[in-house]
This record gives C-alpha cells, sequence and structure tokens, in this order.
C-alpha cells in the first residue's frame, strides 16, 4: 500500500482543532499511515481558526466553487503538521468565528457542504489526485455523495475510491437539502435510505462509499441493530460486508506520562511511586481535601451519550465510601448546571470544572486513582485509553470500544479495569464498590495499573487495517468502474 495517495476530510484534526475523540483520531492516523508509505493529505474547514506561530502557513489559490447560483472564493490555507499536509479550506459560507460545529445541524449543513465540495475543487488544483477519499463522520459527507455521482464523471475522480468512517452514528445532519441544492446536488433518491434521512450527509455518505468502517468491532456490531442503528441499521446491514470495525489507537507521543510538561511529576511504569504526586498536586488544584479513598474522575463532551446522570446518581454513593469525583466538561448547560449543583452538595468530595481545558485534562488522567465511562454508547472511547496509559484504571459500561478495550479484573486474571452491564445507577454503583475494596489493598491495585499501562493500543495495528481497508476499497472501485 506504499505509495498510496489519500485525501482525508474531517472537521476536526489534533492539535490544530479538537472538541473530543475525532481530533485525536484524525490527528494521529495521517502519521501512522505516513510512516507506512502514504501520501496523506488532510482538509479542515477553515473557521478562521487561529494556528500556532511555529507553523508556516502558506496561502493557495483554489478558484471559485459554483454556490446557491453565485460564483464563492475557495480559500486556502496550507501547512505542514508533524509532517502531513493540512489545507484548512474556507469561503464564504464558512463563518469566520472559531466555532467547529454550530448550535444545530441543520444551521451548520451549508457550511460543512460547501467545504466538502470547495475540498475536491482544492484537490484538483493541487492535481492531487487520491487513491482513496476517506471522509470521517457526517460533516464532509457531501464530498461521498459528488464523488459518487456526479464525480463519477469526472476523468479526474473515475479511480478514487470513498471510504466513510463513522466515528458516532448519532450525528447525522440530516435536513441539508437546502445545502446540497447550493452545491448543485440534489436531494438523495436512494430508496435502501429511510425517508427522513435521504438528505442527510451520514446517510449519503453511507450508501456512496465504496466502504465504510467504525472505530470499534463491538459498535460496527451494535449499529447494524435497532437499538443504536438510530434508524440507519438497514442501510448498514444491505452493506454488510463493506461496513467493518477498526479499533482506534492512542498516539503514544501526545499521551505519556514519562513526557507531559504539564503534569506535576513525569512518571513511568518503573517509577510509579512518582504518581502521588499528580495525585496530590491534583487535589490541591481541584480544592479537594487529602483523602484515604479513591479519586474518580470523569473528562467528557456534556452530553446525554457520556452518563452523566448515572454520575449523579451514583455520587452520594461515592460520598459514603470515602471516594472523591472530579468531572471536566463542555457542551449542554443543562448539564454543567445539575454538574454544578452536585459539587455544592457534596463539597470537599466532589470537584466540577466546566470548559475545554487540555492542560488540566492530563492533570487529572495522570492524578486520578480511576476515569469513569458509563457511557449509554461509546463508538471507541479515549479516555479509558489515556486513563490506562496514565495508571488511572478504567470503570467503564460494557458497549461499543469500551467493551473491546476493558478486560474486567473479576473475570480476568489479565484484567486491566471495571466493566458493568446495566445502564442503572445500583450496576455502576456495584462497579464502583469493587473498584474502592481492591483500592484498599494497594498491591493489587498496582498490578492492575502496571498492566493498564502496559497494554499496547498503539496506532500501528489500526494503520494496518486501514491499509487492508483502502485496498479494498480500490478494488472494488475498479470492479465498480470495469462493470
Ligand atoms: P468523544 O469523541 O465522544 O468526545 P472520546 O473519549 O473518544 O469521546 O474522546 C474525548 C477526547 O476529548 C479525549 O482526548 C478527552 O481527553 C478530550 N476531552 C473531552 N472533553 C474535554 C474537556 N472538557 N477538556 C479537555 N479535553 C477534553
Amino acid at each position: 500500500m506504499g505509495g498510496l495517495k489519500v485525501l482525508m476530510l474531517a472537521a476536526e484534526a489534533a492539535p490544530l482543532v479538537k472538541v473530543g475523540g475525532l481530533g485525536d483520531v484524525v490527528g494521529a492516523l495521517p502519521v501512522a499511515l505516513r510512516r507506512m508509505g502514504m501520501d496523506v493529505r488532510v482538509m479542515l474547514p477553515d473557521n478562521g481558526l487561529r494556528v500556532a506561530d511555529e507553523y508556516k502557513v502558506r496561502r493557495l489559490d483554489a478558484g471559485v466553487l459554483a454556490w446557491g447560483g453565485r460564483s464563492e472564493r475557495v480559500t486556502v490555507r496550507c501547512l505542514k503538521v508533524n509532517g502531513c499536509l493540512h489545507y484548512l479550506v474556507g469561503g464564504r459560507p464558512i463563518a469566520h468565528d472559531g466555532k467547529v460545529y454550530g448550535a444545530d445541524m441543520v444551521g451548520d449543513a451549508p457550511k460543512f457542504v460547501f467545504f466538502a465540495l470547495a475540498a475536491m475543487r482544492v484537490a484538483e488544483r493541487l492535481l492531487f489526485q487520491p487513491d482513496v477519499l476517506h471522509v470521517h463522520d457526517a460533516h464532509p459527507g457531501a464530498a461521498l455523495y459528488w464523488l459518487g455521482t456526479v464525480g463519477r464523471h469526472h476523468r479526474f475522480w473515475q479511480g478514487t475510491a470513498g471510504v466513510l468512517t463513522i466515528h458516532n452514528l448519532a450525528y447525522q445532519f440530516n435536513g441539508a437539502a437546502d445545502a446540497l441544492k447550493d452545491g448543485g446536488l440534489e436531494p438523495g433518491v436512494d430508496v435502501r435510505i429511510p425517508a427522513y434521512a435521504r438528505s442527510g450527509l451520514l446517510a449519503l455518505g453511507i450508501a456512496n462509499a465504496d466502504y465504510v468502517n467504525t472505530v470499534s468491532p463491538t459498535y460496527a456490531r451494535e449499529i447494524r441493530m435497532a437499538v443504536q442503528g438510530a434508524g440507519l441499521q438497514k442501510l448498514l446491514r444491505a452493506q454488510r460486508t463493506r461496513v467493518s470495525g477498526i479499533l482506534n489507537g492512542l498516539d503514544g507521543s501526545v499521551w505519556n506520562p514519562a513526557r507531559d510538561a504539564v503534569i506535576a511529576a513525569e512518571f513511568d511504569v518503573r517509577r510509579l511511586a512518582r504518581r502521588k504526586l499528580n495525585s496530590s498536586a491534583l487535589r490541591t488544584e481541584l480544592r479537594l481535601p487529602a483523602a484515604a479513598g479513591p479519586l474518580f474522575a470523569l473528562v467528557a463532551r456534556l452530553d446525554w451519550q457520556k452518563g452523566l446522570d448515572l454520575v449523579v446518581g451514583v455520587a452520594p454513593q461515592l460520598h459514603a465510601l470515602g471516594a472523591q469525583l472530579v468531572v471536566l466538561g463542555s457542551g449542554s448547560r443543562d448539564i454543567g448546571k445539575q454538574l454544578q449543583a452536585l459539587a455544592r452538595a457534596h463539597p470537599g468530595s466532589v470537584a466540577v470544572r466546566l470548559g475545554f481545558d487540555e492542560a488540566l485534562a492530563r492533570r487529572i488522567y495522570a492524578g486520578a486513582d480511576v476515569v469513569l465511562v458509563p457511557s449509554r454508547y461509546e463508538p471507541c472511547g479515549l479516555t479509558q485509553l489515556i486513563g490506562m496509559r496514565y495508571g488511572a484504571i478504567p470503570l467503564v459500561r460494557c458497549t461499543g470500544g469500551l467493551a473491546d478495550t476493558v478486560l474486567d479484573v473479576a473475570s480476568n486474571a489479565r484484567g486491566t479495569g471495571f466493566v458493568f452491564g446495566k445502564y442503572t445507577v445500583p450496576a455502576l454503583a456495584r462497579a464502583v464498590r469493587r473498584a474502592c475494596k481492591l483500592f484498599g489493598t494497594p498491591l493489587a491495585w498496582r498490578a492492575v495499573q502496571v498492566r493498564a499501562m502496559q497494554a499496547d493500543f498503539s496506532w500501528k495495528p489500526a494503520a494496518k487495517q486501514y491499509a487492508e481497508l483502502y485496498a479494498n476499497a480500490v478494488r472494488a472501485r475498479r470492479r465498480g468502474n470495469a462493470a
């Protein structure tokens, strides 16, 4: 697969743009693929985001795009990140407000459709003819729709295979008909797509991709069923052989407690005793008193998905067990208010910080004893992986990628954490009690910590699977073109 040319489109790519795990993944995957000899380029919407001075930015002329009966100028800022070319693609429909996502998906549709179609023009302008167009999530889904319809008649794009990675099926970006029309695309008429999603960017992406994957094997199975299929299960089942699950990796150079400038004391498995310094520094920072019980932590987007209602429900029991809790999150105001009320009700045992704070997140991973991930559903989840790497033992619900990455200490001698099944407060409380009990036996706790820190979640195996996926997609495209 060396020499393969891959164009990735996404709304986020760390370190330039990150709201959640999508940013981590699109930041790391291109680097891992480049190591395999591929030429990977990444395009992101240019919302005017500030680019750090360390990057050399070039502006390119990318001409115009027909949009809503007018010609709109396409702007491009080009820079290299970790050796990989990134292009920030802009134009009038993408507001320069620095916001990655707006208040609602319909409102965001023009920006993402414009971005997706403008990205195609930019690639043509650069004479970068990709073997694979790799779209991440719904946001740039219009590019796959364009490729599968209009693009198939363009010589430049005829040989390009389309791949879609679903990072979260819940964000479908339905109701994009007007934006698609502005870009010269009619809403889909594909009868496999439920009527409500025929002008949805995710559904159109799925229907027009040569191959689709999601970010863990369990989530790939779950989304083919009604409970988690979010209405698209039939469409996904219809393409069963072309829907797979590839577990995300974790970039060990980005997430490394032995080299992390923002934590109080760097440490690794051999210097695990130093971890205590991070725990006490974190408690001081959060104004939590020293305590004999464990410190539980949750770092997440404040969203219905993340199981924060369970956390609110279990807090009194945590308090009764002598444990403490810190939550760092940004997102829903309503959830934020509930969490603040919880902190007020349990001073000294619950600390809540609202906002996006990468440095604090790192100090939490380095100092907390348990990372909580009680999600309703979780396509892959990265916080349990980061927690493990930093010696914070994960306590997760058995769903999606959480089920694929955490082994319960009760059922496996090589266990790395605690897993609970039912989405209920009592089920979570039982797991919390088990964690507190194990924490009371330091040697046993340490053994789990060491196993968790040594678990291998590097990007290498995932990159290999993506290379296979690309090869399959390219073959499928060739067959499709020959038919
Ligand atoms: P999702 O992709 O659903 O948001 P993941 O667990 O896959 O969830 O990834 C979340 C990523 O975002 C992790 O790197 C986590 O540390 C980070 N993160 C989430 N919320 C915050 C926050 N408020 N401040 C800093 N980092 C955060």
